[in-house]
């Protein structure tokens, strides 16, 4: 086992029931970076955390925590880790200075250190003002920078991030990104499950993308987007035309979607030169009036889409696409 890889899981299985929560799972994250293990709800991303924080046992494979087994070694494990979960076991009764004296002293730090570290925390994540009100009374954004500190009070090399900022509005979840970020200047090394590609693609070194206990791609954001070469194609009509799908369709890669209005077009395309124009000449050649011709490069959402196929497409739907075809479909019975 490289002596340089802090985190790693080897071909790691779980099942709970009739559900293959792992099916086999690699992956490792190398001192000082950020991995962000990336997949829609249900992917596997917690259970994978909960085995190499040791609160899980694998059915098969093996994962290590600083060249620790995680199932041999659990109690050594645990001293190298910080953890910061959805379900963070901190008291909201208690106030934000008091969690995090009690996280010091439960993990045998003495009173005297447990003190001095939660100064030290509740400065470096801006909550000193915040320390003697109720946990039950902070924001979310505060919450969720005090499971970063509390995760933080050893200061162990290794540590794990649950979906940090779900929940949290644009602003706060900039500010635990900077706390995160910071973190790495410590030489500090990140496991990020998250399900926003955004944040993978802001803070991750390296992502890998897991979809029903697989992973399916693992690459640096620059990989990822660059392995998938397809892009978008995004037309506005001046009017709605009942010939535009059945021009488009023959230049695009899949169904052509119709916004709501009937005006918006949209369509996965290879990248070619001399595309735009194409488009704009089989539209004019049905009669079709353009406002606005756009060719999107992927984005890191697209290429979640395209590994993932589904799982946004539901979204889209939800947000007033509907697939070209049944577009064309229903308006034939109009
Ligand atoms: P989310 O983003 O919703 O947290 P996730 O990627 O973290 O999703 P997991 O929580 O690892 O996904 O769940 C993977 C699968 O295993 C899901 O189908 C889930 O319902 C199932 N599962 C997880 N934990 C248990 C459990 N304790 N008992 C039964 N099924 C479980």
């Amino acid at each position: 086992m490289g002596t340089d890889l802090m985190i790693e899981a080897v071909g790691l299985q779980k099942r709970y029931g009739d559900t293959q929560a792992l099916a086999g799972v690699d992956f490792s994250v190398p001192a000082g970076t950020i991995l962000g293990l990336l997949g829609p709800n249900g992917a596997g991303k917690t259970t994978a955390v909960r085995i190499l924080t040791t609160l899980a046992l694998p059915d098969g494979g093996r994962g290590a925590v600083a060249g620790i087994d995680v199932v041999r070694s659990p109690g050594e494990v645990r001293r190298h880790i910080g953890v910061a979960a959805q379900d963070a076991t901190l008291d909201p009764l208690l106030t934000g200075r008091q969690n995090l004296v009690l996280v010091g002293e439960l993990s045998d730090m003495g009173r005297a250190a447990s003190r001095a570290r939660a100064e030290e925390l509740l400065d470096q994540f801006e909550l000193t003002d915040a320390a003697d009100r109720v946990l039950k009374g902070y924001s979310g954004g505060m919450r969720r920078r005090l499971d970063l500190a509390a995760s933080l009070t050893t200061r162990p090399p290794v540590l794990f991030l649950d979906e940090p900022t779900t929940g949290l509005d644009p602003t706060s979840r900039q500010r635990v990104w900077q706390a995160i970020r910071e973190l790495l200047e410590d030489g500090v090394t990140v496991l990020l499950t998250t399900q926003y590609l955004e944040e993978a693609d802001a803070l991750a070194h390296r992502i890998v993308v897991v979809d029903h206990g697989r992973v399916i791609a693992d690459g640096t954001p620059l990989e990822l987007k660059e392995a998938s070469r397809s892009a978008r194609l995004e037309v506005t009509l001046s009017t709605p035309h009942p010939g535009a799908v059945a021009a488009l369709a023959p230049l695009v890669a899949g169904a052509v979607r119709v916004g709501e209005d009937g005006r918006r077009l949209s369509a996965g395309v290879d990248m070619a030169s001399g595309l735009a124009t194409a488009v704009v000449r089989a539209l004019d050649a049905a009669g079709v009036l353009v406002d606005h011709i756009e060719v999107r490069q992927p984005s890191l959402d697209d290429v979640f889409f395209s590994l993932t196929g589904g799982h946004i497409e539901e979204e889209e739907e939800e947000a007033g696409f509907v697939d070209g075809s049944r577009h064309e479909l229903e308006g034939a019975h109009a």
